[in-house]
């Protein structure tokens, strides 16, 4: 199982970056909120989509994920 975060403040376009425990481009702090231990990526995802209407994979953390 992997940790995920979500980023509270949106980058582009209103998207919220979903990350994992490990990304060296995970916000500290404030910056994120935790979204939970989850087995894939979807499912972080969908948890996200709770609270953020747009959400997407990190780039760097996420991307290789199912
Ligand atoms: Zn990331």
């Amino acid at each position: 199982m992997v940790i995920y975060y979500v980023n509270r403040s949106s980058r582009s376009e209103g998207q919220h970056e979903v990350h994992t425990s490990s990304c060296p481009d995970l916000p500290e702090g404030e910056e994120t909120e935790i979204l939970g231990s989850y087995s894939s990526v979807q499912e972080a995802l969908k948890e996200a989509l709770y609270g953020y209407e747009r959400v997407v994979k990190c780039k760097w953390c996420c991307e290789d994920l199912a």
